[in-house]
């Protein structure tokens, strides 16, 4: 089945309360449409929302949206809360490249990306998430002291974003190339369904936190 083509997937994230339809007038707002003054955490390319649907049960004190480009990704991630409601989660279906309209500066307190897309081509190193392009972005709407987490199977993606960051003016706080065998980290750790598909087949999941 492809998933783009899920029938009605459109109609339905049209309809739902829980996907915020024009994020622009938001901006500055988001305190107010969740209702309270807590934290706001972001996963950028969410997919079908498995860790941001976790997170946000695990941490009832912390507001989450969850960012994702197609409708019938989002989609999925609109079924796990009709199985189990989040009062802190929200969804927006928007291309990354606009989260600058979308945040006010300092309003978001973290920055989650799992398992972007890798774009190999030279050429579209601007389209990569983790990009320098990109963290001038983040950098805007993060807050200061704000950190960014980046969890990837994919060396060579993993490797070009560490090598953004001194230009980007960020720098890394936590590296590893092996998150499954870090004891410490792994208490915390939620895996994204990515995350489960890669490391069921050996792949080491690399992942790295940082900061301006
Ligand atoms: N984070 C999930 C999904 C990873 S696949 C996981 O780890 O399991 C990458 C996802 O990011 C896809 O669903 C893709 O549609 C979305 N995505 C890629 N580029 C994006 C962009 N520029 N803006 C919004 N979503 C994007």
């Amino acid at each position: 089945m492809r998933l783009r083509n899920i029938q009605g997937a459109r109609d339905t994230i049209a309809e739902s309360p829980l996907v915020i339809h024009e994020p622009e007038k938001a901006k500055g707002n988001w305190r107010e449409l969740f209702g309270n003054s807590n934290p706001i955490r972001i996963e950028i390319g969410m997919g079908k929302g498995k860790f941001i649907h976790e997170l946000a049960g695990r941490n009832p004190g912390i507001n989450y949206v969850g960012i994702e480009k197609y409708s019938s990704v989002l989609l999925r991630a609109l079924q796990k809360m009709d199985e189990e409601m989040r009062e802190n989660l929200l969804f927006i279906r928007m291309e990354a490249e606009d989260i600058g309209e979308v945040f006010a500066p300092g309003e978001v307190d973290r920055i989650y990306l799992n398992f972007s897309d890798p774009w190999p081509k030279d050429r579209h190193a601007k389209r990569r998430l983790p990009s320098k392009e990109f963290l001038a972005r983040y950098d805007r709407i993060l807050k200061k002291d704000g950190i960014l987490e980046f969890k990837t199977d994919n060396r060579e993606l993993f490797e070009f974003a560490l090598e953004e960051l001194p230009e980007a003016g960020w720098k890394a706080d936590f590296v590893t190339y092996d998150l499954h065998r870090d004891g410490e980290k792994m208490k915390s750790n939620i895996m994204t369904e990515y995350e489960e598909k890669f490391s069921l087949k050996g792949n080491p999941i690399y992942k790295y936190e940082i900061k301006r």
